[in-house]
């Protein structure tokens, strides 16, 4: 298999070209975002929380899975901005109980409220089984991401942005690495224009084949109605704040936070993820964390050699069929 000698990206990779020095075209492409250009971002996300903050309600709802850098964010946004959070855990029937643990202990700690979404488990069951054994996706929506993890993704993100409309909360954050979205959606006013648009990609085909029972974790005509004055801003900071991986690690355990010892090398809360990756990277070549990754490497917040690591290792397969038991899958061949 060859490599971007850059990135980590692979030549399985869709749409990928390599230059004379092995360089790939997304390499080429993506602008690595400046210090001044991270500064005015920074700039620009303070400024917002001067005028969105203070209320009377949650100043902030954050997509809190527990892992590394949501916790990374909760601790951000409450100790360096002192913001009233709600945090949000989408608990998908597979968190590692570790990271359970961690986000009891990490709101306590950090003065925010928790909140706990829990789908009927069989329901998850069926879906993710889907996800798993069916193409019901464009392949375009799983370059970035597996099946399962865009399935559970778009789930929380239609929660989250409905969670924030029925309580009036105006900023929502998500704690995406600087590989999983770019510096550009940093700070970006969310409206129902767009969210019709977006809910294409996962909603659209996640009904169809899931059904209606599924309805309900988006948003329907009456949110989408909501004034559009009332939507809520959407931040992920650590594109404009420095990304380390040790450091992160090192913050959040100096206040209490433990590495679960029962995920993937790739997730730091979901037993679901090893699964997901092994089906992706069957189905499709390459390793469904190969973007992030290679986004952080380019970004100078990685070594190339720790990144090739991660897409090239195996899944335990341990872990895979965990989850395929879980499912009631059969692990794929
Ligand atoms: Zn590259």
């Amino acid at each position: 298999m060859m490599y971007c000698t850059k990135c980590v990206l692979p030549e399985t990779f869709p749409g990928i070209g390599f230059d004379g020095n092995g360089v790939c075209n997304y390499c080429r492409n993506t602008p690595i975002p400046t210090p001044g250009e991270k500064h005015e971002h920074l700039v620009r996300f303070e400024e917002l929380l001067e005028r969105k903050r203070g209320g009377g309600g949650f100043d902030c709802l954050l997509a809190y899975s527990g892992g590394k850098d949501s916790t990374y964010t909760l601790m951000m946004l409450t100790q360096k901005y002192n913001l009233k959070v709600l945090a949000y855990t989408f608990d998908n029937g597979f968190i590692s109980e570790q990271a359970k643990v961690n986000i009891i202990k990490m709101t306590d700690t950090l003065g925010a409220t928790s909140i706990f979404f829990r789908p009927a488990f069989p329901l998850m069951r069926r879906t993710f089984g889907l996800a798993a054994e069916k193409m019901i996706y464009s392949p375009k929506t799983l370059d970035r991401a597996s099946s399962i993890c865009t399935t559970c993704i778009g789930i929380v993100k239609a929660m989250i942005l409905k969670t924030a409309l029925a309580y009036g909360i105006p900023l929502v954050a998500y704690g995406w690495s600087p590989g999983q979205a770019p510096i550009a959606s940093a700070v970006m006013q969310t409206n129902p224009r767009l969210q019709r648009i977006s809910q294409r990609t996962v909603r659209d085909p996640l009904l169809e084949s899931g059904g209606e029972e599924l309805r309900p974790f988006f948003l329907t005509e009456q949110d989408l109605a909501t004034d559009p004055a009332r939507w809520p801003v959407n931040i992920h900071p650590l594109a404009f704040t420095e990304y380390n991986e040790e450091e992160i690690l090192k913050k959040i355990e100096a206040i209490g936070w433990v590495k679960p010892g029962d995920t993937d090398p790739n997730s730091t809360n979901c037993l679901l993820n090893a699964l997901a990756n092994y089906i992706h990277r069957k189905r499709f070549s390459f390793h469904p964390y190969a973007w992030e990754i290679a986004g952080i490497v380019r970004s100078g917040s990685m070594d190339r050699g720790e990144g090739l690591d991660k897409v090239c290792q195996d899944e335990d397969m341990t872990m895979v069929r965990y989850a395929a038991d879980m499912l009631g899958i059969a692990v794929p061949k």
